[in-house]
């Protein structure tokens, strides 16, 4: 069935903790800031959650299997390679990423300032034009670990195309 299908989509999500001292680095830029994200890698939720929504629609199961963080290997890890790695995995099954679109959800930083960069970063590496990738910020109206500051959250969905 699944190889009659010309169009796949995937959804992603992802949370990180935020910890004293910068920068921070969200969508594959680095962001002048007091905080920075907690995590085995670099903390990059924005490129965490797209890599979930790409291996999600390939159906090939998801960042912490692909990138164990037990592994030594991906400690500190630039998380845009290993958005680049599962891209190439996606490439290999006969699929090309064709869009995507990404709500960040966090009082800070704003996120419209670093748009354009974190588009071009993020088209960069799954293989598509910047024109074609989507980053929103919103708020989370004060409520919950976002509202009181302690973390951010995002959310990714992806469409991939046959090759
Ligand atoms: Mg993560």
């Amino acid at each position: 069935m699944a190889e009659r299908l010309t169009l796949r989509t995937g959804i992603g999500y992802d949370s990180h903790r935020f910890e004293p001292g910068g920068p921070l680095v969200l969508g594959g830029v680095e962001i002048a800031s007091d905080v920075h994200l907690h995590g085995h890698s670099d903390g990059d939720a924005i490129a965490h959650a797209v890599t979930d929504a790409v291996l999600g629609a390939a159906a090939l199961g998801d960042i912490g299997g692909m990138f164990p963080d037990n592994d030594p290997d991906n400690r500190g890890r630039d998380s845009i390679e290993m958005l680049i790695l599962a891209v190439a995995a996606v490439e290999r099954a006969g699929w090309r990423v064709g869009q995507l679109d990404v709500v960040v959800i966090t009082e800070t930083p704003k996120i419209a300032p670093h748009r354009q960069s974190m588009r071009e970063r993020i088209s960069a590496a799954v293989g598509c034009d910047a024109r074609d990738v989507s980053i929103k910020g919103k708020t989370n109206e004060g409520m919950g670990f976002i509202g009181r500051g302690e973390g951010l959250a995002c959310l990714a969905t992806a469409m991939l195309y046959r090759a």
